[in-house]
């Protein structure tokens, strides 16, 4: 079983069997990667690109075959294409800057969506200030889905770029990416994609998407923290400047000139997490070799059953209920402060999360503070599902 392979999971948390539904903000590490990290520092640790010794060298190749892995798990056409980040934030504001600094001007338009992560809000919103820009807002309904007629009428001639969740945080809603995309590029305006809560879920074909970036993190995906991708198309890789200059992204330096190193080095300045990388490359492994169409009809199966039993809970209403989602559920229980509620849960042993999910707007749109989280993934089991529901209805009862 899965589970026997993710030490976290295995302890007590004030005497009770932890339920770890907290996956949407961090996932927990398998023992492989866990061994991989640890052999790295144990036996192998030296800079990369910078040695010509024994260490160098085979730092330098792990952290390459790394780079060929992520390749082959989002089907990149070329390895140059995927360049290692801090995360899926370090990669937004890299965007965010480059493409901004190369093709935006005065009076342009940046689309983002209403469900956004503040990381794919925030650095739009920083640039657009610098450039004297507009952020133009698509709308979601009800449900927790785009209103994709709105989007259509967003778009002008001075449209720049669409920056959009694959999957929110917060409402657990599959967005259409690939119609977005489509519809984008029908105006001749590029996509990025923020997959943070996708790509440790759903199939992920960058080729197929027809997205112009993608971008998300390592520890989202059972890899480690302070790493993470940024896949862009290497027509926009070669015309934009870097974000960072420093060491190894460049060329020939020069107090007159200084030219940059080629892809996707010039996206790299600096020391990378070399060691994040090959701890990121052991994750994805690890998802393929336990079977990634396995995880995910599990993880299917997994998400009907919590939303049938949480929708069969009196007094607790969801927010996010399109038919297309995740496992992610933000929730309110009769009027109980979701912090509150947290912290019960809490003194079960639930782990899960409240507030606002880094996605103000959305509460803005729901009227509420915040919400309770619960975010599920391929650890998780039926019988902590019924776990967590007795411990909501024990949280309900306390507080009637
Ligand atoms: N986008 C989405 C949809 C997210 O859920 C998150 C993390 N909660 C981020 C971006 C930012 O990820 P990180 O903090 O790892 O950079």
């Amino acid at each position: 079983m899965i589970r026997e392979d993710f030490p976290v999971l295995k302890q007590l948390v004030y005497g009770k069997p932890l339920v770890y539904f907290d996956n949407g903000a961090t996932t927990q590490k398998p023992m492989q990667v866990i061994d991989t990290i640890n052999r790295m520092l144990l036996q192998m640790n030296s800079n990369i690109h910078r040695g010509v010794h024994f260490l160098s060298e085979q730092s330098s190749e792990l952290y390459e075959n790394a780079r060929r892995t992520i390749q082959d798990f989002i089907h990149a056409d070329l390895s140059q294409e995927v360049i290692f980040t801090s995360g899926a934030t370090g990669s937004i504001n890299a965007i965010a800057f480059s493409f901004g600094e190369r093709y935006v001007q005065e009076g342009d338009e940046v689309i983002v969506s209403e469900m956004e992560h503040h990381a794919n809000i925030v650095p739009w919103q920083v640039m657009c200030g610098r450039k004297r820009a507009k952020l133009k807002v698509i709308p979601f309904n009800e449900t927790g889905e785009l209103d994709m007629d709105a989007y259509r009428n967003l778009f002008s001639q001075k449209t720049k770029i669409v920056a959009i969740a694959h999957i929110s945080n917060t409402l657990g809603t599959i967005n259409p990416v690939k119609e977005i995309i489509q519809i984008a590029h029908a105006h001749g305006v590029p996509v990025l994609v923020d997959g943070a809560q996708a790509i440790q879920h759903v199939d992920v074909d960058v080729q197929d998407l027809d997205c112009d970036f993608y971008v998300f993190s390592g520890h989202k995906i059972y890899g480690p923290t302070g790493i993470g991708v940024l896949y862009g198309k290497s027509k926009w890789l070669y015309e934009i400047p870097p974000y960072q200059g420093g060491g190894d992204m460049v060329d020939c330096v020069k107090f007159e000139k200084t030219t940059y190193n080629d892809l996707p080095f010039k996206f790299e300045a600096g020391t990378t997490n070399y060691i994040g990388a090959i701890g990121l490359a052991s994750a994805v492994d690890y998802i393929r070799t336990t079977g990634f169409d396995g995880i995910q009809a599990y993880e299917e199966n997994l998400k009907e059953y919590a939303l049938q039993r949480l929708q069969s809970i009196p007094g607790l209403t969801i927010y996010g209920t399109s038919r297309h989602r995740i496992g992610i559920f933000s929730f309110l229980l009769n009027g109980i402060h979701p912090y509150d509620a947290g912290m019960l849960l809490d003194k079960m042993g639930i782990a899960v999360r409240t507030g606002t999910h880094c996605t103000q707007p959305v509460m803005d749109h729901f009227d509420v503070d915040g919400t309770v989280r619960a975010s599920l993934a391929m650890y998780n089991t039926k019988e902590e599902v019924d776990i967590f529901c007795a411990g909501l209805e024990r949280v309900k009862k306390m507080f009637s």
